[in-house]
């Protein structure tokens, strides 16, 4: 016992135990580093960037880390390169984790909901916005449990580097051993040292769940006092000022065709939305709905036609060519059309109010005070002034989808447009989030929403559009919901639902997050 706490003192151990931290923190920083960008690369869209960077994570992956190690120490000074062995094994391990942590960052990166991203792209982030304030944040929550995985597996193998003759402290145990023969008190101390350190990155690790990449709630105290009525760029109560010739479209669709493949989805589609108007898109599940919705906010591409906001087009540039991927963020950000997800797409690490002032903060830069104060107006305008900061699991699914209007409304939009805003939500929580809407359109706010409730629609419209395999085939006031012309259209009157459920996530936007 004496000689065991002898030996958990001696400096020659707590040395070897510093060099083996020095390797573990290394190459963990770089395999970090490095697999974060491997990380975005094996996932890219570019195949000639995807393949080999896969191919290198592939054989990393698959070949002994002691064979990596002796092989990057005996080549390197082949080649003219001499490095101490300590850097030579740091090196090696580096490599080594660049490929795993690539992977564990892959999987967290690929953890985040769809929905989330879709949305992010929808409301004009960036990429690199998404992907730092959406994607990252998130992501870690599934990214930090994997890494105290591989760093306690990392520790381990630091004792390889006794191979190549770095000194750490498998290899200083071995080397007293090997003198005094006192294999249990030497090698009993030696591995109490290691699951110390091992007890240290799991502290380092349950700090990090705790403080990194978790939801975060809105600051609570002293808030001004706000009014409906508040004036400000949110859910104008009067109709729109930029668009004040009620006779030029806020939305201007003109024989839009959209095909997935071979299959045609929205046939020659024109639809102009005057300021301020609210119309309802009716049709069967499939009929191409949500397709419309999600090339207004071009998310897909156009095989012919125009679509313009406000006389912007998000779709091709001023000299008529189609708008580069690169430019679409800003194109999104300077049209504004604020968007209310059939399954809310809030962001799951934000509390109400961050989730409202996410797109004043992110996308159109405006400073912290004014966006929080947007914020609280949408969620007072919604009706969730006291659950500023809630966070989304905190709050029953027709108050999430109420925050999602906040949002879309905190974005100070042109146009919002709502993608069956109620079909995920309970029956009985359906009446709370179709009377804000009601309310929102009689602030003229100018909408475009789809919907399978005829007689949501019916009181909420100053236009009904039906829309049957990718086409419009009736439109006109609500009063044609009680004269149909089509037999597609008195069919689907009869029967909105006949389609069964619609699905939570349509694959048209499933689509658009890849
Ligand atoms: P709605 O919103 O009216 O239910 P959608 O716009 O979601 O209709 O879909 C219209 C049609 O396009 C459907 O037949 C659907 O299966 C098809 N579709 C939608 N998205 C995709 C996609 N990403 N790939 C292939 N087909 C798709």
């Amino acid at each position: 016992m004496q000689n065991f706490l002898h030996y958990l003192t001696f400096p020659y151990l707590l040395q070897g135990c510093i060099t083996a931290l020095g390797l573990l923190f290394g190459a963990l920083a770089g395999g970090l580093l490095i697999g974060f960008v491997l990380a975005l690369a094996a996932d890219s869209r570019w195949l000639w960037l995807r393949y080999p960077v896969r191919a290198y994570i592939y054989v990393i992956r698959g070949t002994p880390q002691l064979l990596q190690l002796i092989l990057l120490f005996n080549v390197l000074p082949q080649a003219g390169i001499t490095l101490a062995p300590f850097v030579s094994a740091l090196l090696a391990l580096t490599i080594n984790e660049t490929a795993f942590c690539a992977e564990i960052i892959r999987g967290g990166i690929r953890s985040v909901n769809r929905d989330q991203r879709i949305a992010a792209q929808a409301f004009g982030f960036s990429a690199l916005t998404e992907l730092g304030h959406v994607v990252v944040p998130q992501g870690l929550r599934a990214i930090i449990p994997a890494l105290g995985n591989e760093a306690v597996g990392l520790l381990k193998s630091t004792s390889l580097a006794s191979v190549v003759g770095v000194s750490e402290l498998t290899l200083r145990s071995q080397t007293i051993v090997s003198q005094n023969f006192e294999f249990l008190p030497v090698l009993l101390a030696s591995g109490v040292m290691y699951i110390a350190l091992s007890a240290l990155i799991a502290a380092i690790q349950n700090w990090c769940e705790r403080n990194v990449g978790t939801g975060r709630r809105a600051r609570r105290g002293a808030q001004p006092e706000l009014r409906i009525d508040d004036p400000g760029p949110v859910g104008r109560m009067a109709p729109v000022e930029s668009a004040s010739d009620a006779h030029v479209p806020q939305l201007e669709i003109d024989k839009v065709r959209v095909s997935y493949g071979s299959k045609q989805v929205l046939k020659d589609v024109s639809l102009s939305v005057a300021p301020g108007e609210v119309v309802a898109l009716l049709g069967k599940s499939g009929s191409g709905k949500s397709t419309l919705l999600k090339t207004i906010l071009a998310l897909n591409p156009l095989d012919s036609g125009s679509i313009r906001i406000e006389g912007r087009s998000l779709t091709s540039t001023g000299s008529g060519a189609p708008m580069p991927r690169r430019r679409l963020a800003k194109a999104r950000a300077d049209a504004r059309i604020g968007m209310v997800f059939q399954n809310f797409a809030l962001f799951d690490h934000l509390s109400a109010l961050d989730n409202a002032a996410s797109i004043p903060v992110r996308v159109q830069h405006v400073p912290r005070v004014e966006a929080a104060r947007r914020a609280r107006i949408a969620l007072l305008k919604v009706g969730l002034k006291d659950f500023a900061d809630h966070m989304p699991h905190e709050l029953s699914g027709g108050q999430q989808q109420r925050v999602g209007i906040a949002r879309a409304l905190a974005s100070d939009p042109r146009v919002i447009l709502f993608d069956e805003p109620t079909s995920a939500l309970d029956p009985e929580l359906v009446g709370e989030v179709d009377e804000t809407i009601r309310r929102l359109a009689r602030t003229g706010i100018t909408m475009l929403l789809s919907t399978h409730d005829i007689d949501f629609a019916a009181s909420v419209a100053d236009r009904i559009v039906f829309l049957h395999d990718g086409r419009i085939i009736e439109q006109g006031t609500p009063d044609i919901l009680r004269a149909p012309k089509t037999p597609e259209f008195a069919a689907f009157l009869r029967h909105p639902e006949d389609d069964g459920d619609a699905p939570l996530l349509k694959p048209a936007m499933l689509e658009a997050a890849r």
